[in-house]
């Protein structure tokens, strides 16, 4: 559909109800001279929401809960590797909204009582918890909020209440209180509110227990009151109320050290053959994946919070040619989305292999897994987006491992001299 703004004249209607362009105040144009009018685009929406019901609005494909192997595949355009995790997720999440679904919403089924399966993301920063989570979320059409488990304070302590962490999601939804309980929201840095354990301090981290007790009410299923306007809930507040029951809770974390908690249990429960152990676990994440709720427990969590994170999810740490991969192959990778700024001056944005090899190599000392991958590309592209705009004639800008490396110039080639018609 063209986006052209329509010189407005008594001769062009709109093809829907018939108004002249006088009438309205614009007018969008088809193919073959077809028009519609603000008017009709604003009533077709009307009709579109009221048509769509509740699972319709919950996820795409009209309604219908895409099944675990579809999820997986999306999730496979957003996300690089962790083959293991979107599995894992996607049947997870499958389950979640099934059971919304069913007629078993409040889980009691012949007596069998479905849990809600709270999902923990357990493994190095930057290796894609939160963007599993977000997307998942993107998949299903479902609203999704990000809160920080350490800005979350015990009731009463300086800080924010649990509650904040629901009061984003209903945002998101602009306070549709309905599309808001079914949401999904992410918690990261759960570790960081790990009660020290044994090891680590002798003081006991009472704070720490604290928001695991808040963060408990929320995770089991309970009626929030939320102050709309957010800040610390007052007496004389209007609160809107939020039921968690159907809010699926996810929470990641690097959990540093957890490795070494498995790593002795393995070892206590195979006196003997601690060799073979050693020889078989060789990686983290292979230590990880083998993460069990009591592992949890002697990290400093308590036994009621684990019980709520039923779902232990471990991810991997991502290497180089992952780390290639994100930057140009998933649907929005960043490497793509410079190439479209470029495009919209009409130039062509080319990364050459080293430059993304150098790329990639700087991110790994930054340690902070794909996250240094946007920000150093972002330093590298900033001085050449800067002057861009005022280079004339560019067709192609090249980007060598010398621009990544020691900041040279781009290559660029010039645009061919279009000859003008002589009169
Ligand atoms: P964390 O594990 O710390 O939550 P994020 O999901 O926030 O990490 O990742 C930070 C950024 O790095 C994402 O926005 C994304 O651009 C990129 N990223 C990280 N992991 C992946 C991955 N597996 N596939 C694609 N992009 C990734």
């Amino acid at each position: 559909m063209s986006k052209a703004q329509i010189p407005f004249n008594d001769e062009i209607y709109c093809s829907f109800c018939g108004r002249s362009a006088k009438e309205v105040s614009s007018l969008i144009e088809g193919p073959n001279r077809v028009y519609i009018c603000d008017i009709c685009v604003h009533n077709s929406q009307e009709i579109l929401k009221k048509k769509s019901g509740f699972e319709t609005t919950l996820f795409n494909d009209g309604g219908k809960l895409p099944k675990p192997s579809e999820m997986k595949s999306e999730l496979d355009k957003y996300v690089i590797g962790q083959e293991y995790s979107k599995k894992a997720l996607s049947v997870a999440v499958y389950n979640h909204y099934k059971r919304i679904l069913s007629d078993d919403s409040k889980g009691e089924l012949d007596d069998v009582e479905i849990e809600k399966s709270n999902i923990l993301l357990v493994g190095p920063t930057g290796t894609g918890k939160t963007l599993l989570a977000r997307t998942l979320a993107r998949i299903l059409k479902v609203p999704f909020a990000i809160a920080d488990a350490t800005t979350i304070t015990e009731a009463g302590y300086v800080g924010d209440d649990v509650e904040t962490v629901l009061l984003q999601l209903l945002q998101k939804t602009d306070y549709n209180i309905e599309k808001a309980q079914n949401g999904i929201i992410y918690i990261d840095e759960l570790d960081k509110i790990a009660r020290k354990s044994e090891s680590r301090s002798i003081t006991r981290d009472v704070s720490g227990e604290g928001v695991q007790q808040a963060l408990l009410k929320i995770l089991e299923g309970t009626v929030a009151g939320v102050p709309p306007k957010g800040g610390r809930k007052h007496p004389e507040q209007n609160l809107v109320f939020i039921n968690t029951a159907n809010i699926l809770f996810i929470c990641g974390g690097a959990f540093e050290g957890l490795e070494s908690i498995i790593a002795q249990r393995l070892r206590k429960s195979t006196i003997g053959f601690t060799a073979d152990i050693e020889e078989a676990i060789i990686s983290d994440f292979e230590l990880l994946k083998k993460v069990e709720p009591d592992d949890l427990l002697k990290y400093g969590f308590i036994p009621e919070l684990i019980g709520r994170l039923p779902v232990l999810v471990a991810l991997e740490e991502l290497d180089d040619d992952a780390m290639m991969s994100i930057l140009t192959n998933p649907k929005n990778a960043i490497i793509k989305q410079y190439q479209k700024l470029f495009a919209m001056e009409d130039i062509e944005l080319e990364f050459e292999e080293p430059a993304l090899k150098a790329i990639v190599q700087k991110a790994k000392l930054r340690k902070t897994g794909a996250r240094g991958l946007r920000s150093i590309t972002e330093e590298i592209m900033l001085p050449i987006m800067y002057d861009l705009p005022d280079k004339n004639n560019i067709l192609k800008c090249i980007i060598t491992e010398a621009v990544v490396k020691s900041g040279s110039e781009p290559e660029y080639s010039p645009k061919a001299k279009v000859k003008t018609k002589s009169a």
